[in-house]
């Protein structure tokens, strides 16, 4: 898993913060690009949001984020961990 591979995105709006992403990192597969149906994280509030098919960001439905939970929750722990290091007390 590395971090720091991040590629530009067209521009998507966090559906949790309205945080616009136009970065992604692919850290569960790597170069195929974010489809429709993928996972991401938001790097603003670390929620679980999906791709939909113009690559817009919604929320997962409940069978979803069931589905990836346990896959992701370790990427979010890292971001959290990640973000708090960016806190400059
Ligand atoms: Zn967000």
């Amino acid at each position: 898993m590395d971090l720091n591979e991040f590629e530009h995105l067209s521009e998507a709006t966090c559906p949790y913060c309205a945080k616009v992403l136009d970065l992604h990192a692919e850290v569960l597969q790597k170069g195929h690009g974010p489809k429709p149906g993928d996972v991401t994280i938001c790097f603003g509030c670390v929620g679980i949001c999906m791709f939909d098919e113009n690559l817009q960001l919604r929320l997962p439905t409940d069978e979803e984020f069931n589905e990836v939970y346990q896959a992701v929750a370790p990427l979010q722990k890292l971001l959290h961990e990640f973000k708090g290091r960016e806190v400059v007390p």
